[in-house]
Parts: structure tokens; sequence; C-alpha cells
């Protein structure tokens, strides 16, 4: 963790807290991607295994890949069920923070989260922003996933994780650590990988429920996208695909469909920057992905009103679509020619 001071001063505070039996509730940031499922739900799994009361509330529902993950069922949406939402955020002793460190990531359930008495932030995000009573912040932890088994371990409940919760936490840091291959994966990631897999994760079901269940229509998108609206730059190692809303009505999107597009662009010899713009009614939604020293978090956060992480970030623009690409394309040179590679 960011420091080890802070980090047991925190852990001894959260294993005061749940000294005796609590009501939990796990709260994640909107359009919860793997970490945020898995680690919400993984921590939710654990937490009633140690006795307590435990509900996970998302600000939305994820796309349909996410919906194997084991309990994802008892999960609540709140844009499905506000009511059940809202009550179990009000009733809670304990509001857990999960994947997130800003308070307006979680939409439409941000004055409530605020209005919560007793807040745990467990994120991985840079820059927190400070509102929780007890943080657990590491910028360079690979998943929120990763951090939640370190801190159950210091809380003593590592007896707690049982296949279910091992798979959820498993799933989380698959997907954030790009299957252990993002610079962010450590042999600490792997050990405790490796935990999760003595704790009955079946690894081959994993995968294969996260990345083998494509309907053709995304494949066939997936096919097109690259076809037609996809632009390599090579002077600026660049790639950018961006999608309209007529493309995506044509192939019958569904959300989570273009997940992971933006990483075909990175795929490419000698490309260092890719980017990926989808319109969708209420804005034009951009996400970044790099290599090495091109920090896309800074980007994002100076000229499309996002963040993220150093290689992973996103943002979004209240432009049209081709303006919002064209002001990029301005960027770009410069933003290439201040880490040269
Ligand atoms: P993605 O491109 O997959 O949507 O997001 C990549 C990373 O950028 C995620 O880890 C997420 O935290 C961050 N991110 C994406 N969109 C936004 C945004 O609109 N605002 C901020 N602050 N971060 C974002
Ligand atoms: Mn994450």
């Amino acid at each position: 963790m960011s420091s080890q001071s802070a980090q047991a001063e925190s852990t001894a505070a959260l294993r005061a807290l749940l000294a005796a039996p609590k009501r939990c509730a796990i709260v994640t940031h909107y359009n919860p991607d793997g970490d945020a499922i898995g680690s919400s739900i993984g921590l939710q799994h654990i937490l009633r295994a140690a006795g307590h009361a435990a509900h996970v509330i998302l600000p939305n529902s994820p796309p349909a890949f996410l919906h194997w993950i084991p309990g994802y069922a008892d999960a609540v949406p709140f844009d499905k069920d506000q009511e059940r939402a809202l009550s179990i955020i009000q009733e809670c002793d304990i509001l857990f923070c999960l994947d997130f460190n800003r308070t307006d990531r979680v939409a439409g359930l941000e004055q409530p989260l605020k209005a919560a008495p007793l807040k745990v932030l467990i994120d991985h995000h840079q820059e927190p922003e400070g509102f929780a009573n007890i943080s657990f912040s590491d910028p360079q932890a690979c998943a929120t996933s990763q951090m939640i088994v370190d801190i159950v371990r210091e809380l003593g409940y590592a007896k707690h994780i049982g296949a279910e919760a091992a798979t959820c936490l498993y799933a989380g840091i698959v997907t954030d650590s790009g299957s252990f291959r993002f610079g962010s994966t450590t042999p600490h990631t792997m050990r405790v990988a490796a935990d999760l897999m003595e704790r009955g994760v079946h690894i081959t079901t994993v995968h294969e429920a996260i990345n083998d269940e494509n309907r053709p229509g995304r494949l066939k998108l997936l096919g097109f996208t690259l076809n037609e609206r996809m632009e390599v730059l090579p002077e600026l190692s660049t790639a950018i695909i961006s999608l309209s809303m007529a493309d995506l009505r044509r192939f019958e999107f569904e959300p989570g469909d273009t997940e992971g597009f933006v990483n075909y662009g990175l795929s490419m010899r000698g490309i260092r920057l890719a980017a990926f713009f989808m319109e969708r009614p209420d804005v034009v939604k951009v996400s970044l992905r790099s290599k090495g020293k091109l920090a896309v978090d800074r980007l994002m956060k100076d000229h499309f009103d996002g963040g993220g992480h150093h290689n992973a970030a996103g943002g979004q623009s209240r432009e049209s679509l081709d303006t919002a690409v064209a002001r990029f394309r301005k960027l770009l040179p410069g933003f290439i020619a201040s880490q040269p590679a």
C-alpha cells in the first residue's frame, strides 16, 4: 500500500469495527467492470462467512459477460431497484466503497453515499478524493480484488475465503491485469492468484466465462470496427477507433460489446497509444490505452473530463463524435512528443 503505517492504522480500525456483527453495504463504480464486480461480490461472500450481513449495491447493471459471477444474482442494481438499494445504504453500519475514489463515480448513488456515516474505501486509482473514514488506497495494486485478499488476510479472515469468494476475486484480478500481462502484475499478484486457485477457483471455467461467451453480433461488430473504423497513424505510434450510434445500431449493440476493442489498436507493431471513441446518447465516451511512459490518465484529466491509470484511462466529451476525435488528433503530436519512446 502507499504507506505501510497508514495501512496498519486502517487495518486496525477496520478490525475493531468488525469485532461484532455488522450490517455492511458494498458499493462500486458506475458501469462496473470485472474488478468492480469481483471485488464487491467477493468481499460480500467473505463478510457473510464471517458472520456479518452484507449486500452489494451497483449504480447500474454490468454487461452480460459478468453475470456468471457467483453471487451476482444477489446484487442490487440501483437502476432496477432504487428503493431496495437506498434502504440498504441507509440502514448499513459500514459502507464499503470499492474500486473507485471519487464520489461522482457512483452516479445516482452519490448523495446517499455521502450521507453514510461510516465509509471504508478500498481502491487502486490515483489521487483519492479522501471522502472515507477509513482508507486503503494503493495505486500500485493491479486490482482492487488483490487488495481485498491482502486486507482480508490482515484481518484474520483468510479462512472465510471460500471457493465462491476466491472465484470472484480471481476474476477481478484477471480482468484488471489483462490476464496477468499488464505492468501492474507482480510476483505478489501471482502468489495471490495461486492462493485463490488453491481455494477452489477453476481457472478454465473463469477464463471461458469471461472470454468465450461472445454473441455472433459482437464479433461481427469487431470485424466491422477493425476494417472500417480504425485509423492507424504510424508517425504518431497511435491507432484511433471511433464508433457512431448508427454503427452500433447496425450490429444490435448490447452493453459490454465493445469491451476490449481498444486493445486491438495497441496490439499492432509500433503502436504505443490506442484510442477508442464511442458515441452515446448523452456523451462521447473515450477510452485510452498506452504502453510505457505515455501517461494517458493525465491526458484524460486535462482534456476529456476523465482520469484512470497511467496506461489505461477514460473520459468523455459533450462534443459531436467527429469534433471530439478531431480535438484529440490536435492534441496528439504534443502528447506523443512529450514522452519519446
Ligand atoms: P475504460 O477505458 O475501460 O472505460 O476505463 C479505463 C480506466 O479509466 C478505468 O480504470 C477507469 O477507472 C478510468 N475511467 C474510465 N472512464 C473514466 C471517467 O469518465 N472518469 C474517470 N475519472 N476515470 C475513468
Ligand atoms: Mn479496478
